[in-house]
């Protein structure tokens, strides 16, 4: 075989993508000792795309050269093999004498990085998603470095600025590969169906149980080439690569021109729109919600943000910042899936929230768990006493229903009301009701 001379990324100097595989694989083949293990660290800048388009590519890649320094500089070893293997993703290779060796130098990258960059006259506030492998017996060069990958998808999914690692039942080594496939096609999907209009927002309404409409939630589609992706599919991608600022300012707008639309059309109904971490950790976020307030010219009490839990209590400053600037302006504030995070109930008294959508996985077990219940009752509780509205999610039959009527809960949102429509289907429902 033909020695091929390993190519060089130009802005970093470290190896790029094609010349990390080989080299991952030289060093497995050069007959590994066991000890001291060998890992691999995935490393992903978050927010890049948002970087590059606030500030330019010139900014850009003077991130990345400053990130991949700081990785030198903190790894600091001789064996390190050092890669830059997407536009703002790197892989570091190296030898541990354990797991715990290799979590304190993420965390020790984590740090780094994370040190404010002054580009310019710009003061720029890094930070990475980190998956950590190490090596097992089954793997292989790509499956290591699929397995790495797949713990820093894992560290966004969390919400980004985390370690995560690849625990040892990921094994099947495939599916990384296959999964990274399928993440481009949704990307391209994405781009398409921003650029072409393939975006849509459906809504479904949450009623109260009295018969008012409490509010109407937009939920995103996206077609592109002839398909329907849900957002369960495309949101991690958009999370992962940033794109989710743009969708979200997308949604922010459509929801808000909607809001206007239901006014109009004599529903003045309040449209929740759901916002990501990524949108909130933006200094941004303040003017795209004006500006869409502004150009859809509505009340800013039609619009409410649905938020996690998590993200509720984010301690970051520019998070709790944005959340206290929109309800300053009069925007609702509501916690979704509650019950899904680790938040204890007494942390409930200092969340700035309007509205406690509590998840639907408390509901599968009514009506006949009574330990549920108990719990259900109790949050309903607590919550109105904050003086929250308290949605009960997904709910499906009506023995669901009359369990969440006997819990004291206020409104409820799921298919046993209504499932996601468009605009028109939703203006239409309404004006049955009315007339109903
Ligand atoms: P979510 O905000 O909790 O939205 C409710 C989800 O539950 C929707 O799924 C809805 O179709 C589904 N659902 C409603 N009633 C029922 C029911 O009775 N039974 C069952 N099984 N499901 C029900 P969908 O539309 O697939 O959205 C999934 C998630 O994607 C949303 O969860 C939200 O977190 C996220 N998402 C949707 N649109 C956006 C968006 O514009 N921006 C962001 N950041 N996230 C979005
Ligand atoms: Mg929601
Ligand atoms: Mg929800």
């Amino acid at each position: 075989m033909r020695d091929h001379p390993p190519s060089i990324d130009r802005i970093t100097g470290f190896l790029d993508r094609s010349s990390c595989l080989r080299a991952v694989n030289e060093r497995l083949a050069a007959g590994a000792p066991k000890h001291p293990l060998l890992c691999a660290l995935w490393l992903d800048v978050d927010r890049f795309l948002q970087i590059n388009e606030s500030f330019g590519h010139q900014a850009g890649d003077e991130v990345i050269t400053r990130v991949a320094e700081r990785i030198r500089m903190t790894i600091c070893r001789d064996d390190c093999l050092l890669a830059r293997v997407g536009s703002d993703e790197f892989v570091a290779v190296f030898r541990v004498p354990d797991r715990a060796a290799a979590e304190r130098i993420g965390r020790a990258l984590l740090l780094a990085i994370e040190q404010p960059l002054r580009i310019d006259e710009l003061l720029i506030h890094p930070s990475v998603s980190i998956g950590i492998a190490l090596l097992q017996a089954h793997d292989d060069a790509q499956s290591l470095l699929e397995r790495a990958d797949q713990a820093m998808i894992e560290a966004k999914r969390q919400g980004g600025a985390r370690l995560s690692v690849a625990g040892s039942d990921c094994a099947p080594a495939r599916h990384g590969l296959h999964l990274a496939r399928a993440e481009l096609a949704i990307e391209a999907d994405l781009h398409t169906a921003l650029e072409n209009g393939g975006l849509v927002l459906d809504f479904q309404p949450v009623v109260t149980l009295d018969g008012r409409i409490e509010a109407v939630e937009g939920l995103m589609r996206c077609h592109a080439h002839g398909r329907l992706l849900m957002p369960g599919r495309f949101i991690p991608v958009a999370e992962k690569t940033g794109l989710i600022v743009r969708l979200g300012e997308w949604s922010l707008l459509q929801g808000a021109r909607f809001a206007a639309r239901l006014r109009d059309a004599q529903h003045p109904t309040k449209v929740a729109i759901n916002v990501s971490r990524a949108q909130l950790t933006s200094p941004g976020f303040i003017a795209a919600l004006h500006g869409a307030l502004i150009c859809a010219n509505i009340d800013p009490a039609l619009l409410e943000l649905e938020i996690t839990e998590s993200l509720a209590m984010e301690v970051a400053e520019v998070v709790q910042d944005n959340l206290r600037r929109a309800r300053e302006a009069g925007v609702g504030l509501s916690i979704d899936d509650f019950g899904t995070g680790y938040s204890s109930l007494s942390s409930l008294k200092d969340l700035p929230a309007t509205k406690l959508k509590l998840d639907r996985s408390f509901f599968h077990l009514l009506p006949d768990d009574r330990r549920a219940f108990a719990v259900v009752r109790s949050v309903a509780q607590l919550g109105r006493e904050l003086g929250m509205v308290v949605v009960a999610e997904g709910i499906e039959t009506q023995a669901q229903y009359d369990a969440v009527e006997a819990a004291g809960i206020e409104a409820i949102q799921g298919f046993l009301i209504a499932r996601p429509m468009s605009e028109e289907a939703l203006l239409d429902w309404l004006n049955q009701r009315r007339e109903a």
